[in-house]
């Protein structure tokens, strides 16, 4: 597990001195048990009661600096963890955040981050505990009658096997288990959003279906498993009580006292000790399934740091931020290895002008787009700002030069006022106004409780045409010269719509504008129009070339009309 390699030294020393805390334990019951041996034989009995009050202390200050160290190596751990995930989620390809989403990234700088508390400060001592405990019992017990011993470690024996019959193939299991809860949160999410849509046109079961489909699938999984499981699970508690235990020694001890193979006073430690051995030995169970979720959790996190970071441009040549030319010269590029989304992209976006892209939904348009951000790096070919391969450009620079306002609208749980001087953290209040303003948002901020200081998503909730323009104000205040626009598909409320062409259109103003057009009527006016079908560039030009040459623009505008 490679997250813990850092603190493996405290670890061990922990381990260490949960051990010394078990053994020292295991020894005040040997004490009693010796004591009642000596007792019932006139010995001496003295020194064992000393050392069975003396262990008291030293298990006390083992097991507490058992824990300590754990917490300490666990807390340097996280600490660690989180510094290093954070620097490398900052340096991975956009386009893997987007996928992958918020979501994934913070089930690995915070859920699995703190599962491994759990693994490191609990799991592992208590690991220790469970196998030292009955191990120093068993050890201790042979050199009392090997015999007897076998005789009371048989329970023990039956209830792992019946314990290790429930929990065969549960890894295979625990995959149907992850793949049926997936199936089952992907259905209630799409239940969820597509209730408005599908209350509207009356298709109430069409739209449960697939929702009550996976609730059945998953509800009968866990039920077969249940009734896999539970059987021999329940099997192993009862032949493992502590009461079954003491009924094994006692008639064992019985017989085995009459055949004259034990003294009565043999039989006292295996009172004391034989049957409080299934106890610990049942916490080895849930250690190593703690242990394996630990695991798990660890594996994500090796995973996200395993993931190839974007190579930082070096900013060897500078790059002039105003105007900007962009080309993409004999562009390729594939998700993977197997298929090529974009081919032989050969496109120009002049400073000042305004590029449309077209085409059927899954031509490639965003993925396009997103190579002028890094998003994605191309496989082959170049993107150039100014003749400056954007991959030789740093990172900040890059985002410098290019702006994005995308469909998939990010606001940040703060101020309106901070949310819109994201990219420029310096600008002052009036120059935000004015973005605002420009962006036709202003009014709406006035309007809520605190103005420009009301935070977003605790006191308020803008509409999804609201936080587009948020957007655009924050845009504009970035000021890059080149923009990458993904026109908004689903804010159909005409008013809405309308201040957001205007504010787009103040936004393209003097910039060179790449937008991914969703809607033909809206990129009438772009300077040059780019049809992408399949992943290679069908056609281009004005809309009045391209409706004279009727070819596939002017067969769609003729359909959209
Ligand atoms: P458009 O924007 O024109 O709808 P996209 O650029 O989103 O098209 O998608 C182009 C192709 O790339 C599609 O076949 C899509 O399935 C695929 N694709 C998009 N994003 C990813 C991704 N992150 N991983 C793998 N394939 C993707």
């Amino acid at each position: 597990m490679l997250p813990l390699r850092t603190v493996r030294g405290r670890l061990l020393l922990g381990i260490a001195c949960q051990a010394t805390a078990a053994l020292a334990g295991v020894t005040p019951f040997i004490a009693v048990a010796e004591t009642g041996r000596a007792l019932l034989s006139g010995e001496e009995w003295l020194l064992y009661v000393v050392v069975g009050i003396a262990a008291l202390p030293v298990r006390v200050i083992s097991l507490t600096a058992a824990t300590t160290l754990t917490h300490f190596a666990d807390n340097d751990l996280q600490l660690h963890l989180r510094r290093e995930l954070a620097r490398h989620v900052s340096r991975l390809p956009l386009g893997w955040l987007s996928t992958r989403g918020s979501g994934a990234v913070k089930q690995a700088v915070h859920d699995d981050v703190g599962a491994l508390h759990h693994l490191v400060a609990h799991a592992l001592l208590d690991l220790v505990s469970a196998l030292v405990i009955p191990i120093a019992a068993t050890v201790y017990l042979v050199t009392v009658n090997p015999l007897m011993t076998v005789i009371t470690l048989v329970p023990l024996a039956l209830g792992f096997a019946f314990r290790s019959r429930a929990m065969r193939n549960v890894h295979v299991r625990m995959a149907e288990y992850h793949h049926a809860t997936e199936s089952l949160n992907t259905a209630s999410v799409e239940f969820v959003h597509g209730i408005a849509v599908v209350k509207t046109f009356g298709q109430t079961g069409k739209g449960h279906n697939r929702f009550r489909e996976a609730a059945r699938t998953y509800g009968k999984f866990v039920s077969d498993w249940a009734e896999h499981v539970t059987p021999p699970l329940i099997r192993s508690q009862i032949v493992q009580a502590p009461l079954v235990a003491l009924v094994v020694v006692l008639t064992a001890g019985t017989a085995l006292s009459a055949a004259g193979l034990l003294t009565p006073a043999d039989l006292v430690p295996f009172l004391v000790l034989g049957t409080g051995l299934s106890g610990p030995a049942l916490a080895i169970g849930y250690s190593l399934q703690e242990l394996r979720a630990g695991r798990a959790a660890a594996d994500r996190i090796s995973t996200v740091l395993a993931t190839p970071a974007l190579r930082e441009g070096t900013g060897a040549a500078p790059v002039p931020i105003s105007p900007a030319r962009v080309e993409f010269d004999s562009v390729n590029f594939g998700y993977d290895a197997e298929t090529e989304v974009l081919r032989s992209i050969d496109l120009v976006l002049e400073p000042g002008t305004v590029t449309a892209l077209v085409g059927p939904s899954g031509a490639g348009k965003s993925t396009l787009a997103g190579l002028l951000g890094r998003f994605h790096d191309v496989s082959e070919g170049s993107v150039r700002i100014n003749g400056v391969d954007v991959r030789d450009i740093p990172s900040a620079e890059l985002y410098r030069r290019v702006g994005f306002v995308l469909q998939d609208v990010r606001l940040l749980n703060t101020t309106v006022l901070d949310n819109i001087r994201l990219a420029s953290p310096e600008a002052d209040e009036a120059a935000v106004v004015l973005a605002a303003k420009a962006a036709r948002i202003h009014d709406r901020i006035t309007a809520l409780p605190d103005g420009y200081l009301t935070v977003l998503g605790d006191d308020v909730h803008l509409s999804g045409g609201e936080a587009q323009r948020v957007c655009i104000a924050r845009a504009l205040l970035a000021d890059t010269p080149v923009l990458v626009l993904d026109e908004a598909t689903s804010f159909a409320d005409a008013e809405s719509e309308a201040e957001i062409q205007e504010a787009v259109g103040e936004l393209a103003v003097g910039r060179t504008v790449l937008v991914i057009a969703h809607r033909l009527t809206t990129v009438r006016e772009a300077d040059q129009i780019v049809v992408l079908e399949d992943g290679v560039i069908r056609e281009r030009g004005t809309h009045d070339d391209l409706l004279a040459a009727d070819g596939a623009y002017a067969s769609m505008w003729t359909v959209t009309r």
